[in-house]
């Protein structure tokens, strides 16, 4: 698709790529950041006073990482190191070829060691006969182009960076090397580029991740942007919504939402995914048209499954959310590294048994031509329970509850830890859709951003119960106790208090070990004479037990400990995970009850 907007106005002849490496330079070592920005601007102006208004070919050099159209060269340190040793040439035993390769090992005299284009300029300087270079900033363009067309053809980019060792100097073949690495150690950051070429540019980026629509539509610096050219078009691929880390306590995430009734969404652990999608049955001339952009994107293996999911009356959609991969013989999500083989395996007998991914959607951003990023939240999703019908295993909704308190937040967490879930995302219903954006409207809640205290201690599993479901079979969940030091009786012996329930953390092995154990049958009317127990309630009463001399220590990690009457101890632990068996350790190891209420204090201190 050809763009819409012309080239800005330009002066014909090119400029030595020589002048940007002055550039470069100039920022690499200028510590102060206002400094860094002055060169730029200057060095803008200047192009434009001399070359005219076209800065595209300076914005893809100097952010690489952003450059869409040359997304990957397929060329990492390693074969570039290989490359070069064949093109300078150098023999495999030269010491030079073998610090190229190993350019990440510290050597005692250089000091390039680890940086890459450092080391290459070292090798390369001592070789190279070039002094004053013949590449413009176009040539240099056309090469890079030419690259990034022969991804994974050794041979012929090969002969592409003869074409630049012959015709560069060593220090320009430097930072050469760093655009194509796409890192370019300038400590320049992107919106501050964007920002010093014109102050819409960051977004308009944000809408469509397209350098050249940036440099071109902005050419002019006067122009300013009404927001609907702000908005979010179909087919271009904008850069999402991200969360804010929580504040540390639950109930300031629960202030930020205002007293409002709040979203209470899992955080899925899959990767970003949006879907633009246009055609419908009615109007249709032969084809539907739907992409998915993300990383890995499995477009081939999950838009021939979902053309029944959208309402007939839709024209034009853009959906938000988390690619997973649904497993249907297990039934069960896996880790998405797998969707790979996923996407493979579509068209062998058995595909209805494969792995595949499934998209779960959360958010509506654009119906019908009409961007909804400045609608509420809540409007969104209402929209989009109307647009959508579920297919099960290929695009669902991301589930969804509705929160108040600080007591709802944690009792979604506790499920979603049951279920080894990674955390949870709260939305304020009010809230924008803010492009990049990362603000107190969206806050991921994880156990780990809690975690800062570092509750992590070593109890006695005490006794368990039986799973059901998935983890039925056997002990699914454990309790946990400690040692009970506070006891002034003259019994012999040692009692264990009742803490804390532990249902997340351990692996498949681990269960498979932790059901070999000599468990005992619990008696409701004669618990175990060695253990305390609350006396009003069920939490910490199991199906079964075990001896103390045949149990094990349990590390577990946790978010708080908090005041509970579920427990002997009087607190338990929130959102506790198994972080290992500590086989290693005996009974004599797990911790005591004034142990824990000494943690408690120094806590509530600070
Ligand atoms: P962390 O390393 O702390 O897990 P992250 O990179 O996963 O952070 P952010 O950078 O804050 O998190 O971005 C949020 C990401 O969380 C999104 O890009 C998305 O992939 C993921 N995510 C999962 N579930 C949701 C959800 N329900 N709503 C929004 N984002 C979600």
């Amino acid at each position: 698709e050809e763009p819409s907007f012309p080239p800005p106005p330009q002066n014909v002849d090119s400029a030595p790529f020589a002048i940007l490496v002055g550039l470069f330079e100039k920022l690499s070592v200028e510590r102060k950041q206002e400094r860094r920005r002055k060169f730029l601007d200057s060095w803008f102006t200047h192009w434009r006073d001399e070359k005219g208004y076209d800065l595209y070919p300076v914005l893809r050099l100097l952010l690489p990482q952003k450059d869409r159209e040359r997304a990957v060269y397929g060329l990492k340190e390693k074969n570039l190191a290989k490359t070069y040793i064949k093109l300078i040439p150098l023999g495999m035993r030269d010491p030079d070829a073998i610090r190229l390769l190993n350019w990440k090992k510290p050597t005692e005299r250089e000091r390039s060691a680890g940086d890459f284009p450092a080391v290459l300029y070292e090798v390369v300087s001592k070789r190279s006969s070039v002094i004053d270079s013949s590449l413009s900033i176009d040539d240099l363009n056309h090469i890079l182009d030419e690259l990034a067309q022969n991804m994974g053809k050794q041979d012929i980019q090969s002969k592409i960076l003869q074409r630049i060792y012959n015709r560069s100097t060593a220090n320009e073949q430097r930072w050469i090397i760093r655009i194509i690495l796409k890192d370019m150690q300038i400590s320049v950051k992107e919106t501050t580029v964007f920002s010093v070429f014109h102050p819409d540019a960051q977004d308009l980026y944000n809408t469509c991740s397209d350098l050249k629509k940036v440099a071109w539509e902005l050419w002019d610096p006067s122009f300013r942007l009404n927001s609907e050219n702000k908005a979010i078009q179909l087919f271009h691929v904008f850069a999402p919504m991200l969360c804010k880390r929580p504040t540390r306590r639950i109930e300031d995430t629960v202030r930020e939402m205002g007293g409002a009734e709040f979203y209470i969404e899992e955080k899925l652990d899959g990767e970003r995914m949006q879907l633009h999608r246009r055609g419908n049955e009615s109007n249709r001339k032969g084809k539907d048209y739907t992409y998915l952009y993300g990383k890995h994107v499995g477009t081939g293996s999950l838009t021939p499954h979902i053309d029944q999911a959208f309402d007939s009356r839709i024209d034009d959609i853009i959906l938000d959310g988390e690619m997973l991969v649904w497993d249907p013989v297990t039934e069960r999500n896996l880790p998405f590294g797998t969707l790979k083989t996923a996407a493979r395996g579509t068209d062998n007998s058995k595909a209805e048994l494969n792995p595949r991914p499934c998209f779960k959607v959360f958010d509506l951003l654009y119906l019908n031509g009409q961007s909804l990023i400045h609608k509420p939240l809540s409007f969104r999703k209402r929209n989009l329970r109307h647009c959508l019908k579920e297919i099960t295993g290929r695009i669902e909704y991301a589930v969804e509850y509705r929160g108040k308190t600080a007591k709802d937040i944690r009792g979604r967490m506790d499920d979603v830890m049951a279920a080894r879930g990674e955390g949870l995302v709260i939305k304020h219903p009010l809230s924008k859709y803010v492009l990049n954006g990362r603000n107190m409207d969206w806050i991921k809640v994880k156990p780990e951003y809690m975690d800062n205290m570092g509750e992590t201690v070593d109890v006695l599993v005490v006794a368990g119960n039986y799973g059901s479901g998935k983890r039925g079979g056997g002990v699914s969940s454990l309790i946990c106790a400690v040692f009970d030091d506070r006891r002034g009786d003259d019994d012999d012996e040692p009692k264990y208090s009742t803490f804390v329930r532990i249902g997340s953390g351990l692996s498949y092995a681990d269960y498979v070990w932790v059901r070999d154990k000599p468990w005992k049958a619990w008696n409701p009317q004669q618990q175990p004479s060695f253990l305390l127990t609350a006396s009003r309630s069920q939490d910490d009463k199991g199906d079964v037990f075990l001896e103390p001399e045949d149990s094990f220590i349990l590390k577990i990690k946790a978010a708080e400990i908090v005041p509970s009457d579920q427990y002997h101890m009087g607190f338990t632990m929130r959102f506790p995970r198994a972080t290992a068996i500590r086989d290693d350790l005996t009974v004599a190891d797990c911790m005591s009850a004034t142990a824990v209420l000494e943690s408690l204090k120094m806590e509530r201190k600070r």
